[in-house]
């Protein structure tokens, strides 16, 4: 009765993750900078469930959001991102790498000649696909925040409006 009755007063929060795949991993860094400002806000409307970045206990499963930067370069990370969609209601690609694929898709441009040894090392000893690809063309992406790195009012615009979307105030 006393768990029941506590269960029923638990504030519902927006539960997140947030991934990083091929990238520089420049938007993440701008997510942890808005914490300074933000944690003690955030930490009563959302559940940070997956952050690798900043905690090692991480679930993936029954996210509301997941925040996805960069592109997928490899069939490992497809099948990782697959995954990740598998696990949330809503997807939101972060950042022009996985919005658009650049500039981490660049390689897809280089032709035969400007493959040099180095570059062809790269590419035999990692396990990558023939092309980098933009997020969306591997799973489905409900929204974007575009910019090199993430434009932050566009993010916390997208907050703003899962956090409307999930009616946690
Ligand atoms: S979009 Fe720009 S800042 Fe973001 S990961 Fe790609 S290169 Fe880095």
């Amino acid at each position: 009765m006393y768990e029941q009755s506590q269960a029923q007063t638990q504030t519902k929060k927006l539960v997140i993750g947030w991934f990083s795949f091929t990238c520089c991993e420049d938007s993440t860094i701008l997510f942890t900078e808005l914490l300074n400002k933000n944690l003690d806000n955030w930490k009563k409307l959302v559940e940070f469930r997956h952050i690798s970045v900043l905690k090692t206990n991480n679930i993936l499963k029954d996210l509301d959001v997941a925040f996805v930067e960069g592109a997928i370069s490899s069939e490992t990370q497809a099948e990782e991102v697959r995954k990740i969609r598998d696990n949330a209601k809503y997807v939101v690609a972060i950042g022009s790498c996985a919005c658009s694929g650049m500039p981490s898709a660049s390689r897809n441009d280089f032709v035969d000649e400007q493959i040099n040894e180095r570059i062809q090392w790269y590419l035999d000893h990692f396990d990558y696909s023939d092309k980098v690809q933009k997020l969306e063309e591997v799973i489905q992406v409900d929204d974007k925040v575009d910019g090199c790195p993430m434009n932050v009012p566009s993010f916390l615009a997208a907050l703003d409006k899962y956090l409307k979307v999930f009616e946690i105030t």
